[in-house]
């Protein structure tokens, strides 16, 4: 079997794999680390949740042990891109964890953060700078940024990249690094925008593909339930209730929807808390510590704040909404299955969200299960406490989608610049200590502009909607049954023990 060792990875980074408890390689980690060891351009395939990460970051911190070189200031030699600040957080966490035996400075720069306390840092000298593109140019245009020293590039989340609008950010940033360096192009899809992109970026690349789209999908036991959208958030807390549901993620659309879902759980006593763009940075790292340490068991989120927020061990994703774009389907439930783990996922689908639905299948080229209401819904659902009365803010939002003044998110218009919330969590907790040594900067109480894009979507069915219940009650295992499995979803039901009519795999893009 092939190990770190035998990969030719240098003793203080085999070190640090070993206390991070990585035993070994990835499928990605096993394809991507010989050919990057040798310098050689990569345009890799992978999601998150592959281990994708230290199949970039341990070839390039191998490259910085065996050549080493005074740090400059203002002057990266390694240079990470990534669409949003949780995952340019999470870049540099891994960096910071795989090199804990190397002396090295790691640094993320993203918007949202005061840009002259960046600047401060960049002149004190960094090694691996990881970066947002908006961010970055802003900091290259104001000569405080400097990436003519660059040896690697690597471009994370290509396709999350372009969908956020950072296309001309990037054949900008194309142009401003030096041509002789090493480039490591991921992505999750590879449509030709893609394949476009990374032409700019690579020379003779090597191709390493792993868990296309559908096959993170298979890992997952996946369900549907029919239901009317009013009948959504009684559904939702009687599900909750269930003590399976331990430690559950759940999606909403809209940022008011997440708001909206807390509100209504806290009242039927279920403690949770939302994490969305409106909400501040100390509130973001707050709710999700509190998820972590297992103090509130629901975290409630809409698709931009939980995009590369890696939290181990979720039992559950629910979808309280399905999203209109099918691969942010497969991200959400991609949650719930990290590192190798299996996961539940389910999801609420009203009678408007079908042709969703739909999209959702022919893409993961799965049949999703359905799971039928409880028996005694309705009269369960009479019990629950009163819905709690709208906000003035989704009102406003709900009028507007009712007028059809708000696009759908894969159409909306979009601005340059950053996205994305920082809950500021890191998956290898126990280098934490050195984040004030690598100077990592923290936003108190900004807004996020992912505002922008997050949150404004034409769901305009939802609150005129009657209670119906006219979707069929199937037979067999349902909500609130004692059949094993985690949250009385029975594994048999699934698909992924050959239940669903489960097609050839997809190859993504
Ligand atoms: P990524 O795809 O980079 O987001 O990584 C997903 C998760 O897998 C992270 O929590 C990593 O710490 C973890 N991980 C990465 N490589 C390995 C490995 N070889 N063995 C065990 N866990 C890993």
């Amino acid at each position: 079997m092939t190990t770190f060792e035998s990969l030719g990875l240098a003793q203080p980074l085999l070190a640090a794999l070993a206390e991070e408890g990585y035993e070994n390689p990835t499928p990605i980690q096993l394809q991507a680390i010989p050919p990057a060891l040798e310098r050689k351009d990569l345009l890799g395939i992978a999601q998150t949740g592959t281990g994708k990460t230290a199949a970039f970051a341990l070839p390039i911190l191998n490259y910085l042990i065996g050549n080493p070189a005074p740090r400059r200031k203002m002057a990266p030699r390694v240079l990470v891109l990534a669409p949003t600040r949780e995952l340019a957080t999470q870049i540099a966490d891994s960096f910071r964890a795989y090199s804990r035996y190397i002396k090295l400075t790691v640094m993320t720069v993203f918007g949202g953060v005061p840009i002259p306390r960046q600047e401060k840092q960049l002149y004190t000298g960094v090694d691996v700078l990881v970066a947002t593109p908006g961010r970055l140019l802003d900091l290259v245009d104001r000569r405080a940024l400097l990436l003519d020293q660059v040896e690697v590039l690597v471009l994370d989340e290509a396709d999350q990249m372009l969908d956020l609008g950072f296309i001309h950010s990037l054949k900008r940033i194309a142009q401003i690094v030096p041509r002789q360096r090493q480039s490591l192009f991921f992505s999750a899809t590879m449509p030709a925008s893609i394949a476009d992109l990374a032409g700019r970026y690579l020379t003779n690349p090597v191709k390493v593909a792993v868990a296309p789209v559908s096959t993170t999908a298979e890992r997952v036991q996946q369900f549907v339930t029919h239901v009317n959208q009013a009948e959504k958030q009684p559904l939702l807390t009687m599900t909750l209730k269930q003590p399976e549901f331990a430690k559950c993620l759940v999606f909403t659309r809209t940022k008011h929807g997440a708001d909206r879902v807390v509100r209504h759980l806290q009242g039927a006593g279920i403690r949770s808390a939302a994490i969305h763009g409106n909400k501040s940075q100390p509130q973001r790292e707050r709710a999700l510590e509190q998820f972590k340490k297992g103090e509130i068991g629901v975290l409630v989120a809409t698709d931009i704040a939980a995009r590369g927020i890696d939290i181990d061990a979720v039992s559950h994703v629910i979808n309280f909404e399905l999203p209109n774009v099918p691969e942010q389907y497969v991200h959400r439930i991609g949650r719930t299955a990290r590192a190798g783990l299996d996961g539940v996922a389910v999801s609420f689908c009203a009678p408007d969200e079908k042709a969703y639905l739909k999209d959702i299948e022919k893409l993961t080229r799965l049949k999703i299960d359905t799971l039928p209401l409880p028996e005694n819904f309705l009269k369960e659902a009479a019990k629950l406490p009163k819905p709690v009365p709208t906000a003035a803010g989704e009102q406003r939002d709900e009028h507007r989608a009712r007028r059809g003044e708000v696009g759908t998110h894969k159409h909306a218009p979009r601005r340059f610049g950053e996205r994305g919330g920082r809950p500021g969590q890191s998956r290898h907790a126990d280098h934490r200590n050195g984040e004030s040594r690598f100077g990592e900067p923290r936003a108190e109480g900004q807004r996020s502009e992912a505002n922008r894009s997050e949150g404004h979507r034409a769901d305009s069915h939802r609150s005129d909607e009657r209670a119906q219940h006219a979707h069929p009650r199937a037979q067999g295992s349902g909500y609130g049954g004692n059949n094993g499995g985690r949250g009385g979803y029975g594994r048999s039901g699934g698909n992924r023990g050959g239940g669903g009519n489960r097609g050839p795999r997809a190859s993504a893009g």
